[in-house]
């Protein structure tokens, strides 16, 4: 079972848990035989912009991995990220944005934001860093990482997700030579089972700046390096184009044999050629590692932590293509409600049900009070049936830059 990875391409009307839960049923040989056992489940988190935009693990298959768990006994569940730390350093709660604080309460599940967390020192191939305790301690870890290209790291898989579990700036340890910093971070964390989000992947200048693509795909193994290896070639690139997958080849994790092996798996598998994460100059310059180590030597410095506060540096970076993420938290806190209108103009439409991560019986039978207000259904709804009513906040902005693309792709 080391080397098995099951591909599962979801139809646009398929219900994903359903499909997903039936799936983890081949795999329950590799939980841990006592139900006590604790679990981790590591998502990814990496900014407020929420699945449907291609950023961050779908709640759709964090809640059917969480009802599977506790359908086959496991109580001690643990989910949570090491959430991108520009964001809690500008006060923005994005597990709360992001409703995973919700899912937890809803299903009994302890959340945690691994950028608080006690730490565990590792060794980064002689450099020392803290991951969170969380990461290292449970019985079992399932990684859930969104299936993206990034900039840095060209795509962003199960090993590039590991990178959340350092703790908060101990991350730009592993960026002064990423693909080191990723490769050594998956040899140092054991992980046991790995569930790709490729329902809704990114593709072009990712993580959070490219586009949101419908693959409707889930990929389910063990073996993080294989798994990327394979997605990156359903993705059409190859394993040479990811820095950290080069890296493991040369050093040898990866057996020569697994290219052709993947050609055999993917022979019954539709390709799509996501966009690549192309950079500019300015960005190809940030992140040679000499630059970035010279970064790092600044960083504690006065002036360096006064110049990158400031707000005309932050969009001065973002305009360059250099930050991915234009932090803002005045009063973008978002709340109201939803409500469905005018059911009759659905016609056979079923989509808003089909993305609901509780399976709630929408659009009729709308029940605020089990909510957890992800907006899935309000942004899926191509006729506007579904409304909200209230401040959107800092939903807007997202909503003008993939708001149209979300319902032509969902
Ligand atoms: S009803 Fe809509 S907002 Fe509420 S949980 Fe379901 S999809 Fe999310
Ligand atoms: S997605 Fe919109 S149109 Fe479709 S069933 Fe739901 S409310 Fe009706």
């Amino acid at each position: 079972m080391n080397n098995r990875i099951d591909i599962l391409q979801c139809s646009k009307d398929e219900h994903v848990k359903t499909r997903l839960k039936a799936q983890l049923a081949e795999w329950t040989a590799v939980f841990p035989p006592s139900k006590t056992a604790s679990i981790f489940i590591k998502l990814n988190l990496n900014s407020d912009m929420n699945a449907l935009t291609g950023n961050t693990t779908d709640l759709r298959i964090v809640i059917a991995v969480i009802e599977f768990l506790k359908d086959i006994g496991y109580s001690k569940i643990v989910i949570g990220d090491g959430t991108n730390f520009g964001f809690a350093k500008n006060g923005i709660n994005v597990i709360k944005r992001l409703n995973i604080d919700k899912v937890g309460k809803r299903y009994g599940v302890k959340v945690v934001d691994l950028n608080q967390s006690d730490g565990v020192q590792i060794d980064l191939s002689g450099v020392k860093a803290m991951v969170a305790r969380e990461c290292v301690e449970t019985d079992f870890f399932i990684n859930i990482p969104k299936l993206k290209t990034h900039f840095e790291a060209w795509m962003s898989i199960c090993l590039k997700n590991l990178v959340g579990c350092l703790i908060g700036k101990e991350k730009r340890k592993a960026h002064v030579d990423l693909r080191k910093g990723i490769f050594h971070l998956n040899t140092a964390i054991k992980t046991h089972l790995h569930i790709v989000d490729g329902l809704i992947a990114m593709e072009g200048f990712g993580p959070s700046r490219g586009v949101p693509v419908n693959l409707g795909t889930i990929i389910i193994g063990k073996n993080p390096f294989y798994i990327d290896t394979l997605c990156a070639r359903l993705a059409g690139f190859s394993a040479e184009q990811v820095p950290v997958l080069a890296y493991a080849k040369e050093a040898g994790i990866i057996e020569k044999g697994w290219d052709k092996e993947i050609d055999r798996i993917l022979k019954d598998y539709k390709i799509i050629k996501l966009k690549p994460p192309v950079t500019n100059i300015a960005v190809k310059f940030i992140l040679r590692s000499d630059v970035q180590r010279l970064i790092n030597i600044c960083r504690n410095a006065k002036w360096f932590k006064y110049l990158m506060a400031t707000g005309p540096m932050g969009w001065a970076l973002y305009g360059l293509g250099i930050r991915q993420d234009a932090f803002s938290s005045d009063a973008l806190e978002w709340g109201g409600g939803l409500a469905a209108r005018d059911i009759s103009r659905c016609g056979d439409c079923t989509k808003c049900a089909d993305y609901c991560p509780l399976d709630l019986k929408l659009p009729a039978d709308f029940n605020p009070q089990e909510c957890i207000e992800c907006l899935y259904c309000f942004m899926v709804c191509r006729k506007n049936v579904i409304e909200f009513k209230g401040k959107l906040g800092f939903v807007e902005g997202y909503l003008k830059k993939y708001g149209e693309t979300i319902k032509k792709i969902c």
